[in-house]
């Protein structure tokens, strides 16, 4: 039984998985706090590309013969989520920080603590890998419920964080870490490649940095609207001008000094390493939907690069909550749609159409 915590209803209504395309809302039992586990009363989730890539069958998730199988259903989706303590386990206040009401979110993922890569302190590349919403074991928040489990990594937001910017926690923590990566110096020409939600708060973790030019690309004018707003010096849509050339022309012919890359899309690789200067640093982020071909000497002979992976948002939880909060990157106009969680099919649909949309959020 739960130390602290009224009684919750014995069942809650969820979205399963069951396989690609086939995600139902059904009625599972609440989860309950053990000894060192928070139940929240989830408020709002977000819709990740990840989500919307693994509902279409994306092989990285459901594993095909060159990639192992990520998701193991059935389980509840979701890693952007936000909501209210309602169970604490024995010891969970206490190691938290926690009481009963306040507005709580985990780490995207939940560590083993006992592989080499969390006991060396390098717990985001847990070889587990247990991320919320892609395991029974560590459930998501496309549910009226769900449960940090004893070994997550948990923290208190504060009480006036608006619900729709809370959603942008998991993503903002993405996006520090990836422009961590990026090693950005005094004066570089630095360019963020995809201006979805995770690419905008790039181009706003950057504009901190410092950067001589900064300058943001994606296919669609409505999301370079935003990118400006967030602080990208000039944007580039390569489906209507030759972004290549135009860097390469701003540049002396150099190129760009970083690169991250965040489109998604094989093509952002591609044109990353045709816009990059020599030793420049390229990071790369998205997940992509298939494998990617590109000419692999110009990493090595031709221009001797630095490649930086980015994944997940590891020891900066309470940065991203601060920078929301405060309106240091002013995240307001990333979330454009809140759809109650039954309609969950429309929202993984804009998602993946993203005409129109950038972040969507399912309400429980
Ligand atoms: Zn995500
Ligand atoms: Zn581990």
């Amino acid at each position: 039984m739960p130390t602290h915590g009224p009684t919750l209803p014995k069942t809650m209504k969820a979205l399963v998985t069951h396989a690609p395309g086939d995600y139902r809302l059904e009625e599972v039992p609440t989860p309950s706090a053990d000894p060192g586990e928070v139940v929240i009363k989830v408020h709002a989730c977000g819709v990740c590309a990840g989500d919307s890539k693994c509902y279409d069958g994306a092989p990285m998730f459901w594993g095909d013969e060159t990639r192992p199988r990520y998701v193991q259903p059935p389980c509840i989706p979701g890693h952007e989520f936000i909501g209210e303590v309602v169970q604490l386990g024995e010891g969970a206040g206490d190691k938290y920080g926690l009481e009963i009401g306040d507005l709580a979110i985990s780490e995207q993922i939940v560590p083993c603590w006992k592989c080499r890569l969390c006991t060396t302190g390098n717990y985001w590349m847990c070889v587990e890998a247990h991320v919320y919403g892609f395991r029974p074991y560590v459930n998501g928040g496309m549910a009226e419920y769900t449960k940090f489990p004893a070994a997550a990594l948990n923290y208190k937001v504060p009480p006036d964080m608006p619900t729709d910017k809370g959603t942008l926690i998991e993503p903002m923590s993405c996006s520090i870490h990836a422009v961590q990566r990026a090693e950005i110096d005094l004066g570089d020409v630095v360019v963020v490649a995809g201006c979805g939600t995770l690419g905008l708060g790039m181009v706003g973790v950057a504009r901190l940095q410092s950067p001589g030019l900064l300058i943001a690309t994606d296919l669609m004018d409505h999301r370079l609207k935003l990118a400006r707003k967030l602080g990208a010096d000039l944007t580039l849509n390569p489906g209507k001008e030759d972004a290549v050339q135009r860097v390469l022309d701003l540049t002396d012919g150099y190129g760009c000094d970083v690169y991250i890359e965040a489109t998604g899309h094989p093509s952002g690789v591609e044109m990353g390493l045709q816009m990059i200067r020599r030793l420049g640093t390229f990071v790369e982020f998205s997940v992509m939907p298939e494998n990617v071909s590109v000419d692999w000497s110009i990493i090595g002979d031709t221009k001797e690069l630095n490649i930086h992976g980015a994944h997940l948002g590891p020891y900066v939880y309470p940065l991203a909550i601060q920078y929301i909060h405060e309106g240091t990157v002013d995240v307001e106009g990333i979330v454009t749609h809140c759809l109650p969680l039954e309609q969950f099919e429309e929202a993984f649909a804009k998602v993946q159409s993203a005409e129109g949309s950038i972040k969507v959020v399912l309400e429980p």
